[in-house]
């Protein structure tokens, strides 16, 4: 038995959709429906009968410990989180809370259920705690890759909260002797991102005819990682990874933003012509976003030696595929439009 939050975001979905198509466990899923939250990117499993969902905020300890002594679940990955920089730097209050508060509910809840269970069953318990390469603030060109020993640095409301969450969760394993893990990915991209980050925004905003903002002059460097190599990477790691480790997982595909904005106007324009000029007459800069961090770059060694991981897409293929999917999908984007509008 397998306990994910965060379950109807776009990772934490992709992630359950993988969980049940590779591994005979039960999953029970965990969600606060934000508006990030969509129900509907479950659908596929929702009938499922090893598939369980429930609606719930993390911060919730006690209703978390009546639904583990209940499921008994054996590995828990840690989804859940509020994810837009943009938002964060509006509202960082509620990264706080989300972030940290509802991180720290989540693990006294591990930590009380942990506590009773027997000596063999704690031998296979595991927590996964998932974050973000953003902790690690931002790196000139020149720059290293970060490895699992760079320094936090985080630049943002929202990476500042991350880093806290990893905080909470390295000291409940040193503390208490929990069996946490840590991974911090770099940026992902796929079916069921939520159209307010970059690759879907450009994809929708070009069939729509509106101007793509990109910021200063679209030079800032990500890393990308397709969405499924994320997800088997975090498989690998709540399985076979060492306890106390921190894994970082990178996609090898370092872009600038505005090469990935072109490219996907490129993409775009094979599969489905502009039929008012070119695509990349509708990109437009707009001023920079304050404490915008210029460079974040993986250095996959560790993931790769110690798990024998390594990304399987290239951005070319995994961008063709997520272009695809946002063009046949469009009644699931007016209806996370729709429900992020009202709240
Ligand atoms: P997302 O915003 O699409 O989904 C987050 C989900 O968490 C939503 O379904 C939301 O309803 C839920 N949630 C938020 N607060 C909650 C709470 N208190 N209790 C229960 N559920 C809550 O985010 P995502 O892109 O899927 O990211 C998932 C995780 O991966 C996050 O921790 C994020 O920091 C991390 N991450 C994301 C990326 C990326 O590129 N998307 C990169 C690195 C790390």
């Amino acid at each position: 038995m397998i306990f994910v939050t965060g379950s109807a975001g776009f990772i934490g979905s992709n992630f359950v959709l993988e969980w049940l198509s590779q591994n005979k466990e039960q999953v029970i899923s965990y969600d606060k429906l934000t508006y990030a939250g969509n129900i509907e990117n479950l659908g596929l499993c929702i009938e499922d009968p090893r598939h369980t969902f429930i609606e719930g905020d993390i911060s919730n300890t006690d209703k978390l410990l009546k639904i583990f002594k209940d499921f008994e679940p054996s590995f828990i990955v840690n989804f859940a989180a509020e994810s837009h920089v943009d938002r964060s730097i509006n509202s960082p209050k509620v990264f706080f809370e989300n972030n940290v508060i509802g991180t720290l509910g989540l693990f006294e809840a591990c930590r009380q259920y942990f506590q009773e269970l027997s000596e063999e069953r704690k031998k296979i318990f595991r927590i996964l705690q998932i974050s973000t390469d953003e902790v690690y603030g931002s790196l000139s060109k020149e720059e290293d890759s970060f490895t699992e020993e760079n320094r936090f640095k985080p630049n943002s409301p929202y990476s500042a909260s991350k880093a806290s969450s990893d905080h909470i969760a390295r000291s409940y394993y040193a503390t208490y002797s929990l069996p946490v893990l840590i991974s911090n990915c770099s940026n992902n991209y796929g079916p069921y991102q939520h159209p307010e980050k970059l690759i879907p925004l450009t994809i929708l905003n070009l069939l729509r005819g509106i101007k793509v903002p990109v910021y200063g002059q679209g030079k800032q460097i990500r890393d990308w990682l397709f969405v499924k190599d994320n997800c088997d990477a975090q498989m690998k790691i709540v399985k076979e990874g060492e306890i106390g480790e921190v894994y970082n997982v990178g996609g090898d595909n370092e872009k600038e933003n505005i090469e990935v904005v072109e490219l996907i106007c490129e993409v775009m324009q094979a599969i489905k012509p502009s039929l008012s000029g070119s695509y990349k007459d509708l990109i437009s800069f707009v001023g920079d976003r304050p404490g915008h961090d210029f460079r974040y770059s993986i250095d996959n060694k560790k993931i790769s030696s110690s798990l024998n991981w390594k990304p399987s897409e290239s951005f070319e293929s995994g961008l063709q595929k997520t272009i695809l999917w946002y063009l046949e999908n469009d009644l699931w984007v007016r209806k996370v439009l729709y429900k992020s509008e009202k709240s």
